[in-house]
């Protein structure tokens, strides 16, 4: 099945929206397979967003991601790339869709709450940075529950 990477960026830790980012997810129907909450340095930070090092707010994200800890982790589930990035919300808060975490909770693009893995491949890349070690080892009970 399906793995993302998802991250509460600073912002959210220091707001209170951890549980709520989690719940979103865990209601769904999708898996969490990785958990970590961590400060990241600036080199990690540089890796994470290397494809967007040209861009001119490369060096104010990377000061947003390394301000605090954040909540890096790997969800599973079908399609859970694409459905994670819908249930995120577009990049800039003003167009995010209520309903959605940016939508709900953010007003500026740099403050937008929290990352997910744009690509499946993307998502492979983001967890073998984050969770060299791979993900967890678990099935869940009420798997037959939600898929059929
Ligand atoms: N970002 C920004 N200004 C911009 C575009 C992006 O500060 O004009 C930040 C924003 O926090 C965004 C992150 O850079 O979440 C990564 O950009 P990307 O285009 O990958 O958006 P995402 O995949 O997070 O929706
Ligand atoms: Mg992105």
């Amino acid at each position: 099945m399906e793995q993302t990477f998802i991250m509460i960026k600073p912002d959210g830790v220091q707001r209170g929206l951890v549980g709520d980012v989690i719940s979103r997810f865990e209601k769904k129907g999708f898996y969490l397979k990785g958990l970590k909450f961590i400060n990241v340095d600036r080199p990690f930070a540089e890796k994470h967003y290397e494809d967007l090092s040209a861009k001119p707010f490369f060096s104010g994200l990377v000061d947003y991601i390394i301000s605090g800890p954040v909540v890096a982790m790997i969800w599973e589930g079908k399609n859970v790339v694409l459905t994670g990035r819908k249930i995120i919300g577009a990049t800039n808060p003003a167009e995010s869709a209520p309903g959605t975490i940016r939508g709900d909770y953010a007003i500026e693009i740099g403050r937008n709450i929290i990352h997910g893995s744009d690509s499946a491949e993307s998502a492979r890349k983001e967890i073998a940075l984050w969770f060299p070690d791979g993900p967890a080892n678990w099935q869940s009970s009420v798997h037959h529950w939600i898929y059929e």
